[in-house]
């Protein structure tokens, strides 16, 4: 592979994985104390606002400070939640 398809096959990959999560917010604190950057869009959504730049100190709604971390992390340690998309 050379590598330009290299380089495609990365981006399809993490596209594809980027595609399972269902936008619940479960995992940025929904259901007890969400992160202050969880936001929701008009069709229901939940997204991340500061996405980009996400990674490391974060604070809650109720001011408690936390480290945002890879969704890969985070279900390295065990599912948010049972019908996260990173389930299967
Ligand atoms: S819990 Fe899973 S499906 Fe829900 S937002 Fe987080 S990663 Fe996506
Ligand atoms: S900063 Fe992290 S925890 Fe907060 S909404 Fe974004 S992805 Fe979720």
């Amino acid at each position: 592979m050379d590598n330009m398809a290299y380089m495609d096959s990365q981006r399809r990959n993490s596209e594809e994985y980027e595609a399972l999560c269902k936008r619940c917010g479960k995992c940025c604190g929904l259901e007890t104390d969400p992160c202050v950057n969880l936001k929701k869009d008009i069709s229901g959504n939940y997204y991340c606002a500061v996405y980009e730049s996400r990674l490391g100190r974060q604070v809650t709604v109720s001011g408690r400070i936390f480290t945002c971390v890879e969704i890969r992390e985070v279900v390295r340690k065990g599912l948010p939640n049972g019908g996260c998309g990173y389930g299967r």
